[in-house]
């Protein structure tokens, strides 16, 4: 089962979650400063760090920017009690996998560690797809429907794509944002919603009720199929 570096200084919050996480069979070792979580962090065998960003001693954006200078790319999973979307971006700018706002549920926490650990996997991703009625040709870059061709953006199709190629699994806004769009564009989870009711109308026979591109309340998009 993976091995889970928490560095949190709260330690109310440490006790919860170290405690809710062993018993979903996560091994969970924590730091409570900055400056000892970077060494631990340092470490190799992590399988996912959970970092703060207010800590004493060092912040969590300068740990995450450290880490990933230096090379150790284990997985991180910003939490942090500021929500804006400055400090959001600053965390994946620098870095960070993915960034969760205080106060969050459990469940949302232990999906977005288990999406996490995942991707981290490196699986190798197939060239082509065909789910249902939906059929993805990667080489060609051609989407079918129902054994027609639909016409996407090249937005679409990547969203399309990276959804699909991990069918099941619950994917963040975030996510989406950095990993199809890249920041290149004014950062807004707007926007991923703005492309998924395109990409619906494009790709779901009642894009009302989608069967493919399903929205999981509070958490993002998953493809079902
Ligand atoms: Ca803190």
């Amino acid at each position: 089962m993976a091995l889970l570096l928490m560095i949190e200084d709260e330690p109310g919050l440490r006790l919860t979650l170290t405690d809710r996480l062993t018993a979903e069979g996560f091994t969970v070792e924590s730091r409570a400063d900055g400056l000892s979580g970077l060494a631990a962090a340092r470490q190799a065998g992590y399988d996912l760090i959970l970092l703060d960003v207010m800590l004493p001693g060092m912040d969590g954006f300068t740990i995450c920017q450290t880490l990933r200078e230096e090379g150790v790319d284990t997985p991180v999973l910003m939490l942090t009690a500021r929500g804006q979307v400055d400090d959001r971006v600053a965390g994946l700018k620098i870095g960070a996998d993915d960034y969760l706002p205080k106060p969050f549920h459990t469940p949302e926490l232990l999906a977005r560690i288990e999406a996490l650990l995942r991707r981290a996997k490196k699986e190798p991703l197939a060239e082509n797809l065909r789910i249902g009625d939906i059929e993805i040709d990667a080489r060609a870059a051609v989407v079918r429907r129902d054994g027609q061709e639909v016409a996407l953006s090249a937005k679409e199709y990547q969203l399309l794509r990276f959804l699909a190629q991990r069918r099941g699994e619950v994917v963040s806004r975030d996510i989406l944002l950095k990993e199809v769009w890249g920041y290149n564009a004014t950062p807004n989870t707007r926007t991923v919603d703005v492309h998924m009711t395109w990409l619906r109308q494009k790709m779901e026979k009642d894009p009302s009720a989608p069967v493919h591109l399903v929205t999981v309340r509070g958490m993002g998009y998953r493809f079902d199929g």
